[in-house]
């Protein structure tokens, strides 16, 4: 029985029998990590960004391109909820 885990199934069923049979277990810290998280994450804001527009306005773009994932919604961006309100806005917005 694992402190963290409580049981091995979960890595079983993920990778097979062996997955149950673990030889060493790590606890890393990601926000440490040098080439995850920089100190701007460490003091950022914890919140997602707010949107940009999800079209470009002007130049050869315009008009061809539209952004549909989470980061382009402009009520839940960065989340499951904002890829798909982003794709309602991008599909809503060629009239179909
Ligand atoms: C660790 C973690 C935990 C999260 N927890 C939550 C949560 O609890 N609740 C919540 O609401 N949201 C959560 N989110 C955020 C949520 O997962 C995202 O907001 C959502 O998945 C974004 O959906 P998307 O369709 O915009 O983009 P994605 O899900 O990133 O889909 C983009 C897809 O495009 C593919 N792709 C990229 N480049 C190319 C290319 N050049 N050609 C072809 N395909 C490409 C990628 O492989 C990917 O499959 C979490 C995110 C992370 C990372």
């Amino acid at each position: 029985m694992n402190k963290w885990y409580g049981n091995y199934h979960a890595l079983a069923r993920m990778f097979g029998p062996m997955g149950a049979l673990p030889t060493a277990e790590f606890i890393k810290d990601w926000a440490a990590d040098p080439f995850t998280a920089v100190e701007a994450d460490w003091a950022g804001n914890s919140q997602h960004a707010s949107a940009p527009s999800n079209a470009a306005a002007s130049g050869p773009w315009a008009d061809h391109l539209i952004g549909v994932g989470s980061e382009w919604s402009l009520e839940f961006s960065g989340y499951l909820a904002g890829a798909i309100d982003a794709v309602e806005r991008g599909i809503a917005s060629l009239g179909v």
